[in-house]
């Protein structure tokens, strides 16, 4: 079975001791998971070495940053590289997210150095795609995400296609509320297995983590997670309430 994964993507929200707190409300939940379960905490850069610490104990639990910049190493005041996250044990970063490519101008040609980056490091990127809601309204939403794969993960071998996990996003129920139809979710992550397969071969397409993100919540989450081809969730306002990301945690597949 393809990894199942519940991942948290706190964004710029709680302090240190409310995130402390938090990771130890889900941990004590003590949910066990499964050899091909994940759970992933996405936190602010200042918080990952803590976080790596709650989770040192815990069998399938790790962190990720949320971004890291494109190239190797600069003149980048405040950027953080994925070479620096690798030095200090991180093995996860989400790349691409559509608050980044909205709001700090990331195109896919950057993104895609970012996964070279991250790949280089030994660290997984988590590749965020989706459309916006004029894109959805217009019928483009499946050439609109083709695009975003071809630009930023087809220079890619098959075997470093692996290392990667995607979201898929509609930015449309991205803090929203509104969550994409089971059918809907469905339907898109089909069409970019076939997008991988095409690209990379089906054995390759078969064992990628597509996870998908937009308001889900601890009442959405097993229906959603329930689609042949999603594998869990990328969660945003749900992950930082801790009962309710313990139930997107047990809503995974098992
Ligand atoms: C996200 O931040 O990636 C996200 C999906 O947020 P939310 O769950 O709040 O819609």
């Amino acid at each position: 079975m393809r990894k199942q994964i519940a991942a948290a993507n706190w964004k710029m929200n709680s302090t240190y001791q409310q995130g402390e707190k938090l990771m130890d409300e889900i941990l004590g939940a003590r949910i066990k998971l499964t050899p091909d379960q994940l759970t992933i905490f996405a936190v602010p850069f200042p918080y990952l070495l803590m976080g790596r610490s709650e989770v040192a104990e815990e069998k399938n639990y790790h962190v990720a940053a949320q971004n890291c910049h494109h190239k190797k190493s600069g003149a980048f005041t405040g950027e953080v590289s994925a070479e620096m996250l690798h030095s200090i044990g991180v093995a996860y970063c989400v790349v691409g997210h559509s608050e980044r490519r909205e709001y700090f101008g990331e195109t896919n040609a950057q993104v895609a150095e970012k996964i070279d980056q991250c790949l280089q490091n030994f660290i997984t990127p988590l590749f965020c795609c989706g459309e916006a809601l004029d894109v959805r309204e217009a019928g483009e939403q499946n050439n609109h995400v083709a695009l975003q794969l071809r630009e930023s993960l087809f220079h890619l071998t098959a075997e470093q296609m692996k290392g990667v996990i995607i979201a898929y996003e509609p930015i449309w129920a991205i803090g929203t509320g509104k969550t994409a139809t089971t059918a809907q979710a469905q339907e898109m992550h089909a069409h970019l297995r076939s997008i991988l397969s095409e690209q990379f071969g089906q054995s390759t397409a078969d064992q990628v983590s597509i996870l998908y993100g937009g308001s889900v919540k601890a009442n959405n989450a097993r229906e959603l997670f329930g689609c042949p081809d999603v594998d869990g969730g990328l969660v945003g306002g749900a992950s930082l309430v801790g009962a309710e990301f313990v139930q997107i945690i047990g809503a995974l597949k098992k």
